[in-house]
């Protein structure tokens, strides 16, 4: 009888401190919710299991939990980059030339191990989660599927990292994105690209996506002088639907991204050449638009001056016209003195100079991104039941943008990765 009531006792009390130690609660001195682009004051957001529970002012916080003092702070939603190559480092010389990039992707693609490749992709997947992006589209260029090592050692909890949504192997007309490629040695772009020209290559090369643990496609349609047509892009979109899978592709021209539109992708990339009437095709579709809008140092670096000037005002034509646009980086380059988190969070420059308003800007790395990946309903926001993916800045980003620069607190899934 005496030996019940000990078990009895020890489950109690072990079930009354468990829950305890659970729960956290953040003191937001300022909430930020992009979606609405309003500031709540003196907010109370409690934490439990990795998911916010409650959000609002005064909660009574459960005795034993962690209070995280964010008070002189401002609070909002983790931010996305749908666009990143984190098994990527490419080393551009300070930008040497177009023609010397795609030299050195070559190089990496043809001599690096993808062992190294995920080596580095777990560098860059901490430098971006300190830069307070717990979101990442990871749209190719990883070896042998480094890419799909790093997202399962994240999910694992073996590395820290943002959530990564990974697309494996790029599909592409034959050649893949490289001009003057050996014939002796037509191989060279594999395992990186999946050549499919054909609709039977392309549902094949879908489904080896799949099989080898990608979660979205991501096609290339116009970096060969033959394009993907809008039926083949079609064929894509079906074929990864039926595995639950969007598509994302690859648009540097007009053509291309009215291609893409057409064939029902979800996100067109970069478009830089974009043309206001294909803007507006998407906007009608509901296709993204992710535009890797090149920073003046970012363009330098890729030997691209000239895209700069182009994104800008494709940007200022996309907001204009009610594109959807998801925020988006495309940087795979290393440059001293700054991290992958860095370099690619000073994006947000392009659109302050494409005159996107903050709300907007907030909106495109944080609900935009979301609605865009399929995770609405669980990231990007602030909310009960959504992943504790949290982000502090020193001053309020509606009122200065460049705050986000700086994060100073990064949460994610309910673990302080910083707070300084
Ligand atoms: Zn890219």
């Amino acid at each position: 009888m005496k030996k019940t009531w000990i078990w009895f006792s020890a489950v109690a009390v072990f079930v009354a401190t468990s829950v305890a130690a659970q729960v956290t609660a953040i003191r937001a001195g300022q909430l930020v919710d992009p979606a609405s682009g309003t500031t709540a004051r003196d907010q109370v957001i409690l934490i439990e299991a990795g998911k916010i529970t409650a959000v609002g002012p005064g909660l009574a916080i459960p005795a034993g939990a962690t209070v995280v003092d964010l008070s002189k702070r401002t609070v909002l939603p983790g931010f996305f980059d749908v666009h990143t190559h984190l098994c990527l480092n490419l080393k551009t010389q300070g930008g040497v030339g177009l023609q010397e990039l795609l030299r050195s992707l070559l190089a990496a693609t043809a001599i690096e191990t993808t062992a190294y490749r995920s080596i580095e992709g777990v560098a860059n997947a901490r430098d971006m989660l300190r830069s307070g992006f717990t979101t990442v589209r990871d749209v190719g260029n990883a070896g042998n599927y480094a890419d799909t090592a790093l997202r399962r050692a994240i999910e694992d909890g073996l590395v820290p990292g943002p959530t990564v949504v990974n697309a494996g192997r790029i599909i592409a007309p034959y050649g893949g994105q490289y001009h003057g490629i050996p014939p002796e040695r037509a191989d060279i772009t594999l395992p990186e690209y999946l050549y499919a020209d054909t609709a039977d290559e392309m549902r094949k090369a879908v489904r080896e996506n799949i099989a080898f643990g990608a979660k979205v496609i991501k096609i290339v349609v116009d970096d060969q002088p033959y394009l993907y047509s809008v039926e083949d892009v079609r064929t894509i979109v079906k074929e990864a639907a039926t595995g639950g899978l969007k598509v994302a592709a690859h648009c540097a021209t007009d053509a291309g991204s009215r291609i893409a539109a057409e064939g029902g992708v979800a996100s067109v990339e970069h478009a830089y050449r974009a043309t206001t009437p294909t803007l507006e095709l998407m906007k009608a579709k509901g296709v993204f638009l992710v535009g890797t809008d090149f920073t003046t140092v970012a363009s330098h670096e890729m030997g691209m001056d000239e895209y700069h000037p182009w994104v800008v005002d494709r940007l200022k034509r996309a907001y204009q016209v009610g594109t959807p646009v998801a925020f988006g980086t495309d940087v795979c380059f290393v440059k001293e003195g700054e991290t992958r988190g860095t370099l690619s969070i000073e994006f947000i420059t392009s659109f302050v100079e494409a005159g996107v308003a903050p709300k907007q800007i907030l909106q495109a790395m944080t609900v935009n991104a979301a609605r865009l990946m399929g995770m609405e309903k669980v990231r990007g926001a602030i909310a009960p039941g959504f992943a504790a993916d949290i982000v502090a800045t020193s001053e309020n980003p509606l009122e200065k943008i460049d705050t986000v620069r700086h994060v100073t607190f990064v949460m994610k899934g309910g673990q302080v990765i910083r707070n300084d």
